[in-house]
């Protein structure tokens, strides 16, 4: 498969998933183990690898923007620190669930403004994330696969479990990132 980009999702993905909250402050920032290697990987290969997130916790009033741009900050340094890796850019739905933006996922429009300012074709994406809406939110874009992780929300997964199905079903990150250096085109 030819791979321009990676799409990754931010929470339960790159730091942990917090359930029914939100990460709301950069000193609370926790890098997954290997997270740092993985996305360090996919830069020497020259792949862009760029966050699409939602933080309703900004719309709620829960936190700031520039609470969220601190996290962001955070992260690039601590993937910096522990092995050389970059973010490309990330994107930020903040609006309310209630509000029923495109932007948001299960919504594509992130995926959709992202490939647009790097020029990518999405049917050379890989959308990895840790829950439905993240494989809804792929499948909605057209990108040319879907990767569940099962290091956050999502602790197991079988088959008819969601719809649509995610194309691929890796425990962490790492392991996607072994499937898409062997699967370059
Ligand atoms: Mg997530």
């Amino acid at each position: 498969m030819k791979i321009s980009g990676v799409f990754l999702d931010r929470d339960g993905v790159l730091n942990p998933h917090i359930p029914g909250g939100y990460l709301l402050s950069a000193d609370e920032l926790v890098v997954l183990p290997g997270v740092a290697r993985a996305v360090r990987r996919l830069n020497d290969v020259g792949l862009l690898v760029i966050v699409i997130s939602n933080q309703q916790g900004v719309g709620k009033g829960l936190m700031t923007m520039d609470d969220l741009i601190a996290i962001e900050r955070r992260m690039e340094e601590a993937l910096a620190q522990e092995a050389g890796a970059r973010i490309d850019r990330c994107y930020y739905s903040t609006e309310l669930a209630s509000a029923n933006s495109p932007r948001r996922k299960p919504g594509p429009g992130m995926l959709l403004e992202a490939a647009r300012d790097f020029g990518l074709s999405l049917a050379e994406t890989v959308f990895a994330g840790d829950s439905p809406t993240d494989i809804q939110a792929g499948h909605a874009a057209g990108v040319g696969a879907t990767v569940l992780l099962l290091s956050g929300g999502t602790a197991s997964y079988a088959a008819g479990d969601m719809t649509p199905a995610p194309d691929h079903v890796f425990p962490a990150l790492p392991d996607a990132v072994d499937w898409i250096l062997e699967h370059l085109a």
